[in-house]
């Protein structure tokens, strides 16, 4: 794998044609914003690309320009077999991790086309050809607006600054994370600049149009916040009968688990959705508490301050007591008394799947 700066991605990117574009399951709004603010890019700089992800856009994110053309791999679709198969160039964007590209990873590993990394994750895998990756970036977005710096910054317009901002602004909390840097204002303040572009419809766009059901959700989530390690480690949980009494699908519980980091005093905050064949766990943390060895020691990764791990096979009952038990091998805390035992865990896992609201 050969490390990349800006000028360099850029190079590559010029350097080949047609151009796939992926990102990884459950896309984000950096996800989804870095693949539309590139391509857009690229195609006025002559380039044929396709954007070709795992998992379908997010409603969330519909209003974004160009969200239309964002297609969703489909074992068997022809045209897709043959953009994969013509690509000279394969570019992940926002992750570093093979599995998490879903059906995506074998083609796009085994495939013939050269393939780019453009991401800000933690622990990088080693199977790219080339990789622009800084794990300081506070998004992908961020790493996109350098790239663009070093190519042609006139063509941004708003077409490009629009979903690119939108990937600063998602995975920056609206520019209040501990990645937020004087640097990324002055990038943000650029492409806002360059690309003609007011903050608010898109704030607007993405925060004041939320399902009530998500409301009702939050609601319900909220009603089950625990606190351990002297209130120091906060978590909530969801399970279908949750999501069901909310009338609110999964894609509801987004942002949710930031409202649990908000409770004073806690500074790191879990999220525990009970699904059919396991439990998924999003890890929040403020500050100097990292959380993505714990959430990589139970299978997953991410970033020091936002992390996530699906715990395949495992009962919410399980998953909340290993997980939070681990606490003190990750985390500054304390050991607590005695852990629960298996009978406790059984109990406070009934009581909260009573309480379903
Ligand atoms: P979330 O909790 O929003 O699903 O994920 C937060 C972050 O954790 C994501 O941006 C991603 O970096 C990481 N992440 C979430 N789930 C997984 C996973 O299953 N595996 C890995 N490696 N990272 C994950
Ligand atoms: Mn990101």
């Amino acid at each position: 794998m050969s490390i990349a700066s800006a000028a360099d991605a850029h190079a590559l990117l010029d350097a080949h044609d047609p151009i796939l574009l992926t990102t990884h399951t459950s896309p984000d709004g950096d996800a989804i914003g870095s693949e539309l603010g590139l391509a857009h890019y690229l195609r006025a700089r002559g380039k044929s690309v396709t954007i070709l992800n795992d998992d379908d856009l997010p409603d969330h994110l519909a209003f974004l320009p160009g969200a239309e053309g964002v297609e969703v791999f489909a074992e068997g679709a022809f045209e897709q077999k043959k953009a994969l198969a013509e690509a000279e160039l394969a570019v992940v964007l926002d992750t570093n991790a093979a599995e998490r590209l879903g059906a995506l990873a074998e083609p796009i590993r085994q495939g013939g086309s050269e393939v780019l990394l453009i991401d800000h994750h933690t622990e990088p895998e080693d199977w790219f050809d080339h990789a622009f990756q800084r794990d300081t970036a506070a998004a992908t977005a961020e790493l996109l607006c350098e790239v663009i710096e070093a190519g042609d910054p006139a063509l941004i317009d708003p077409e490009v600054a629009t979903p690119l901002y939108t990937g600063l602004m998602t995975d920056t909390g609206s520019f209040r994370y501990s990645s937020v840097t004087p640097q990324v204002h002055r990038t943000t303040a650029t492409l806002l600049e360059r690309g003609s572009i007011a903050p608010a419809p898109i704030h607007s766009a993405l925060y004041d149009n939320r399902s009530l059901a998500s409301l009702r959700l939050l609601g319900r989530a909220l009603g089950r916040i625990r606190l351990r390690y002297d209130g120091f480690v906060g978590y909530t949980s969801i399970t279908p009968e949750v999501l069901e009494a909310a009338g609110a699908g999964s894609e509801d519980k987004h942002g949710l688990v930031s409202h649990v980091l908000s409770v004073a005093g806690v500074g790191a905050a879990l999220l525990f959705t009970e699904t059919q064949g396991g439990t998924k766990v999003s890890f929040r943390s403020e500050g100097d508490t990292h959380v993505d060895g714990w959430a990589r020691s139970f299978g997953g990764g991410g970033h020091r301050n936002a992390s996530g791990a699906y715990l395949e096979g495992y009962s919410l009952e399980r998953a909340l007591r290993d997980v939070l038990d681990a606490a003190p091998q990750f985390i500054d805390v304390e050991e607590e008394g005695p852990a629960l035992s298996d009978g406790e865990a059984t109990e406070l896992a009934a009581a909260m799947k009573a309480q379903s609201g």
